[in-house]
């Protein structure tokens, strides 16, 4: 019997020495106006991970041909200039991202509005003419944005009003790193870390059972050290804030998230939102509605979404975390603090 035992060591022993190790493989790709980067541990062979890569990297191309509002031509720009005349086809392997924007706007209130592209596209901010858009040309855009003129139905989306425009830019990133973890999973890859464009999602961990660590980063500055650390597995993260995209006129900044009831950017007390969800899209579209609804309101609403954990931050260096989230978090700039209530 001690001899079968050791014996039974030995082969455990010999087999779990011939597991190949596990080495990294990532690539970046510049898509939806953003860096997108995939990083993965495999002991899968360069070539084998690599196909792996390119076919999340094809399929994110291909969400960016279907969901631009900027291109030339796409699947949502046919989808807006058929507003108010036909209902558009639209691929079986897309519509989810449509059902999931309309259920996030019927849930928010409006607050996440994929209707507001008119308004989205009047500021245009983030492109080469943003500028603060007449008031007379806001208050005619917003009679455009209703998300209940959306009807989704058979494969078919049809926007009731002629001049109604979707705009999917605050859930697609998400949609896309969702998509790129169903691909890494589908090939065995048990080990990657997502990045589109600081959307992140993160699958198993590092070897050597370390987990990813991710970083919340400074919210006023371009560049730098995160202010917060945390670990990520089996989870995405989404960060929306008044810093990614703005200018500013007269010392006044404009932002890229609009306040679906104004048409103007979101003034509150929050620089930034982060949303931990199981589903990139859905901590995208909520970092998204959490920052136009502001602290109280937007956990209100998390309340009702089981599994989201938040991190707010405010003008004035506080932190603020949904209900015992706080311990999972290391602040590393000693400039910020979370809040005393
Ligand atoms: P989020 O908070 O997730 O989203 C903010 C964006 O959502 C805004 O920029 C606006 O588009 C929209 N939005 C604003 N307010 C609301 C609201 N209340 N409810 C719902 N949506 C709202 N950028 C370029 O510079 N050049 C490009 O060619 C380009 N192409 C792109 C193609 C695709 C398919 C996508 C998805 C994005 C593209 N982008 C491009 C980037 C895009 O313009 C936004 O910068 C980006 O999606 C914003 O993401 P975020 O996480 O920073 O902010
Ligand atoms: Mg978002």
């Amino acid at each position: 019997m001690k001899h079968f035992l050791a014996s039974l060591l030995l082969v455990i022993l010999l087999f779990a020495s011939c597991k190949p190790a596990e080495k990294k493989e990532s690539c970046t790709v510049f898509l939806l106006g953003t860096v997108c980067g995939i990083q993965l541990f495999t002991g899968k062979s360069q070539k084998d991970a690599h196909t792996v890569l390119t076919a999340a990297f094809t399929r994110i191309e291909q969400l960016e041909r279907h969901l631009s509002a900027n291109a030339a031509e796409s699947t949502l720009i046919t989808v807006n200039t058929s507003a108010g005349s036909t209902a558009v086809s639209i691929p079986a392997d897309i519509e989810p991202i449509f059902t999931r924007a309309l259920f996030f706007a019927e849930h928010t209130n409006g607050a996440f509005n994929p209707a507001i592209g008119g308004i989205v596209k009047l500021w245009n901010i983030g492109f080469e003419n943003e500028r603060i858009p007449p008031e007379t040309a806001i208050n005619h855009a917003l009679n455009y944005t209703d998300y209940r003129d959306i009807a989704i139905s058979g494969g078919t989306i049809f926007l009731k009003k002629a001049g109604m425009k979707l705009d999917l830019g605050a859930i697609a990133k998400g949609f896309a790193a969702d998509q790129a973890a169903l691909i890494m999973k589908q090939n065995g890859i048990m080990n990657a870390l997502i990045d589109i464009g600081g959307t992140i999602t993160a699958i198993g961990g590092r070897p050597q059972g370390k987990p990813w660590i991710i970083g919340i980063r400074d919210p006023r500055k371009r560049q730098g050290e995160p202010i917060l650390s945390t670990t990520l597995s089996g989870r995405s993260i989404s960060t929306s804030g008044s810093y990614e995209r703005y200018f500013e006129q007269d010392g006044i900044r404009y932002h890229h998230i609009i306040d679906p009831k104004t048409g103007y950017p979101v003034r509150n007390n929050l620089v930034s939102v982060s949303i931990f969800s199981d589903s990139a899209a859905d901590a995208d579209a909520l970092s998204t509605a959490c920052f136009v609804l502001g602290y109280e309101n937007a956990l209100k609403l998390l309340s009702t979404m089981p599994g989201t954990d938040a991190v707010f931050i405010f003008d004035d260096n506080t932190i603020r975390t949904t209900a015992g989230f706080e311990s999972s978090l290391h602040i590393i700039n000693e400039d910020f603090s979370f809040a005393a209530t």
